[in-house]
């Protein structure tokens, strides 16, 4: 009598269990929380992420846009207009955005393509009390407006993500060359990184404030992809934009067709050096963004159009063009070129990211 209840029992506990499981599984892959939102596996949704308020006392919201995939899959986080006027990276995440559709995903493909309605309103780089809301991550809900902006950014989008890829431009009348950035002394960061390959990959020791560094200190790895200049639309940056994010994603499996073997080699640089005018005076080169250059070797010139005085750039680094001022105008010390230096990445990024703290960008990106 016992051993017939005994065996009925585990009988029932096995069918329990059976029933059970399968439910689990596909449990595993229900909807996605976001924003106080459910959405479900293949629904794509457009959430709102309210920022602050306006001068005008309405709520400032931008527009978050969420494609759950119906497998199991990573969950990638597309940032851009951090900087009101780096306008590249926010039609190459529109593009992403616009070009998938949840139903033929796996994981989850997240996408904000403007974080800083106010400056991007004004056209400009910075929110309008003159902050970069790029040196302000994760941010404090009950500080200043760029802490409170970065913190409501942090929270609710942010925390969800698996991988971050956050866009940008060069600054100021500078271009960079497509690349990506990050802090490989990290191994899950350059993991990450090696996914753009053949994209160039330059090495950033911890900065204070950027998304980038708050992003991977809690153990998101994270990147800033950097394209072309601020305050236009280049198509090439943008395109260089679009496939990245194609590439990462394939590689990441998170499309139904597999990634396309690509065995370019990608370039790490362990560091880049700027270059400065040391005259002022008229910025003149036909030296392109991505150019390999000798140490020694002419880059350009700064040409007094009131004297004709000339003085001739050189390089004094072997490496790539990573980024340049455009033709311009310059002052004594104005940043020039910036040249990508390659290096055993990793030996000597461990050794340039020890200590605490971290430092804070040389020149704005
Ligand atoms: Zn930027």
């Amino acid at each position: 009598m016992r051993a017939a209840f005994t065996r009925g029992f585990l009988l029932a506990a096995a069918y329990a269990l059976w029933a059970v499981l399968p439910a689990r599984a596909a449990d595993a892959w229900g909807a996605f929380d976001l924003l106080g939102a459910h959405v479900a596996p293949g629904e794509r949704r457009e959430l709102e992420l309210t920022l602050g308020e306006t001068l005008a006392g309405t709520p400032l919201v931008t527009r978050v846009s969420v494609l759950h995939g119906v497998r199991a899959g990573p969950s990638l986080c597309l940032i851009a207009g951090i900087h009101g006027d780096e306008l590249n990276g926010i039609e190459s995440v529109r593009r992403a955005l616009d070009g998938h559709h949840p139903a033929t995903l796996a994981g989850t493909l997240i996408g904000v393509p403007v974080v800083n309605l106010l400056a991007f309103h004004n056209g400009s780089r910075y929110l309008p009390d003159r902050r970069d809301l790029n040196r302000f991550f994760p941010g404090h809900a009950h500080a200043s407006v760029p802490h409170r902006i970065a913190r409501r950014l942090f929270d609710g989008v942010i925390a969800h993500c698996t991988r971050v890829i956050d866009f940008h431009t060069g600054s100021a009348r500078r271009a960079n060359l497509a690349q990506i950035r990050g802090n490989y002394a990290r191994p899950e960061v350059l993991a990450f990184a090696r996914l753009f390959a053949p994209l160039s990959a330059l090495h950033k020791p911890r900065e204070r404030g950027t998304l980038r560094n708050a992003a991977t200190a809690i153990g998101i790895p994270t990147v800033t992809f950097e394209a072309g200049a601020p305050g236009s639309l280049q198509e090439d940056a943008i395109a260089a934009g679009t496939a990245a994010i194609e590439r990462v994603m394939a590689r990441l499996d998170m499309l139904a067709h597999a990634p396309e073997a690509d065995h370019a080699e990608q370039a790490f640089f362990v560091r880049s050096r700027w270059l400065r005018a040391p005259r002022g005076g008229l910025l003149l080169s036909d030296v392109t963004t991505g150019t390999w250059v000798e140490a020694g070797s002419e880059i350009g010139r700064v040409v007094n159009p009131l004297t004709n005085a000339t003085t001739v750039l050189r390089t004094p680094h072997s490496g790539r063009v990573l980024g340049r001022a455009l033709n311009q105008l310059v002052l004594p010390g104005l940043a020039t070129f910036n040249i990508g230096i390659l290096g055993d990445a990793f030996h000597e990024a461990r050794a340039s990211t020890a200590g605490h703290g971290g430092a804070r960008p040389v020149v704005a990106e």
